[in-house]
């Protein structure tokens, strides 16, 4: 295990390691990367290396373009490929300004502020991410979407012919030190899951970016091309990013009550609460594209309606049957095309918020929401998840609570990508409006 500048130093010296790849990520979630030899390491690790952080999507301050990365020791990992001109090594950094202090643009910093709020409360956050892919053909170099194999819902070989390549990242992972569950086949021609374990809520931020850098590189390395694009076909399943939480304290699991109604506490209760009540400005982080709305549609398995319930797959918010330990709260709007920071960042508040005053969540849901009229959804009080990034910004703009947690820095950024991402879709002819129009106008 390593965690201090000693400990990174011994594994670089006995792994032999020439270069250190020194990591973050800007507001849209890209990881960037700048990579630095070894002879510079004990200068990262006491003062930092300075970059210029204007040219990085979601940070531009001019003031404050000179900005520093300080690498996390305990996020140091060997990279398992590209070792034949020397070991190479990566880190995650944290973004200061170069009076020492954190810049407020950082999304690892928004997360960090938060799971701080939650520890003052005494609880630590758990999230396990359920990241799904596509594996798409290549042509000429490029990228298309032609699946790579024919395969359903945890189907095997002949049809799944990605095994060897699951099994590719999955290897990759476990030497990186990920915890894997279980990988299958998805639902859709050429779509996957890989499972790993739940974590903390930083750690498991971290883990979501690499997860999806090796799924990238493997694939590639394969000859084919890995997508987190939520929705790539038409007609089929997206991509999703379910995100399973839960509080503890202790190290006690705080959302299971053996004696509780459904054996949830009232905190998981709460949980929930807060998690709908914000959800509409929520899904402007975790569901960051245009394209992202184009998976929240009814039909696919993607969630539409507002509502929670135990087992019932067709709520947004899902309490799988574990208990005890495995007791959880699965939110299943995310997509992988989110910031995995920000994006625990904005539940775990709103979460917070829940148990903070108490939300009341409501009724839970056991029917299958997508069959209810649309009286039968007035009835019950169901609202619906914002159907465009349009739509969900405005939701973003006018939550308080999101906003002081996250900062301004970050939301501000959020909202002005959002805003120029839809600017520039809204002004575009489509392919689907000459089909329909230009014959019949
Ligand atoms: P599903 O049935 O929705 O497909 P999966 O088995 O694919 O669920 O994924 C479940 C995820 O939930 C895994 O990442 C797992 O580690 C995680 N998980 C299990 N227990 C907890 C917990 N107490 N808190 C948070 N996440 C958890
Ligand atoms: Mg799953
Ligand atoms: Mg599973
Ligand atoms: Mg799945
Ligand atoms: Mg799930």
């Amino acid at each position: 295990n390593i965690n201090t500048k000693e400990d990174v130093l011994k594994a670089i010296e006995s792994n032999n390691v020439k270069f250190i790849r020194l990591q973050f990520t800007d507001i849209q979630g890209v990881v960037k990367d700048v990579e630095i030899p070894v002879t510079q390491i004990e200068k990262a690790l006491s003062v930092g290396i300075s970059f210029d952080g204007s040219s990085i999507e979601g940070f531009v301050r001019i003031n404050e373009s000179d900005m520093v990365l300080k690498p996390d020791a305990s996020s140091f990992a060997i990279l398992p490929w590209n070792q034949k001109k020397g070991v190479v090594a990566r880190m995650i950094c944290d973004i200061h300004l170069p009076d020492g202090t954190p810049f407020e643009g950082d999304p690892r910093y928004a997360l960090k502020k938060v799971i701080k709020e939650a520890e003052e409360m005494g609880f630590s956050l758990n999230v396990g991410p359920e990241l799904e892919f596509f594996l798409f053909e290549k042509q000429d170099g490029k990228a298309t979407t032609i699946p790579h194999d024919f395969g359903r819902y945890f189907e095997f070989a002949p049809a799944d012919l990605a095994e060897d390549i699951r099994r590719d990242i999955v290897l990759t992972l476990m030497d990186l030190g990920f915890d894997i569950e279980a990988s299958h086949h998805e639902v859709a021609f050429g779509q996957h899951e890989i499972d790993f374990k739940y974590g903390d809520a930083l750690t498991t931020a971290d883990n979501v970016t690499t997860f999806k850098y090796v799924t990238r590189t493997i694939a590639k390395l394969n000859g084919l091309h890995a997508t987190f694009m939520p929705k790539p076909i038409f007609g089929e399943n997206g991509s999703g990013m379910h995100v399973n939480l839960s509080l503890s304290k202790n190290g006690e699991n705080i959302f299971y009550d053996a004696d509780g109604d459904m054996q949830i506490s009232d905190e998981a209760r709460y949980f929930i609460g807060g998690l709908l009540k914000h959800v509409k400005a929520i899904t402007a982080i975790s569901n960051p594209l245009v394209n992202s709305y184009k998976r929240l549609v009814p039909g696919y398995e993607a969630p539409v309606y507002i509502a929670w319930s135990g087992a019932n797959r067709s709520s947004l918010i899902r309490i799988p049957a574990a208990r005890g330990k495995g007791t959880r709260v699965e939110l299943r709007s995310p997509d992988p095309s989110c910031n995995p920071y920000i994006t625990f960042a904005a539940v775990l508040a709103a979460g917070l918020d829940g148990i903070r005053n108490k939300i009341d969540p409501g009724d839970n849901r056991e029917e299958n929401i997508f069959e209810l009229t649309d009286k039968g959804l007035k009835d019950f009080g169901i609202e619906t998840l914002p159907s465009t990034l349009n739509d969900s910004v405005k939701y973003l703009a006018e939550d308080e609570l999101l906003i002081e947690a996250l900062g301004t820095h970050v939301i501000n950024s959020v909202l002005s990508l959002a805003k120029a991402e839809w600017d520039s879709y809204r002004i575009q002819v489509h392919p689907w409006e000459i089909e329909r129009y230009l014959n019949t106008v």
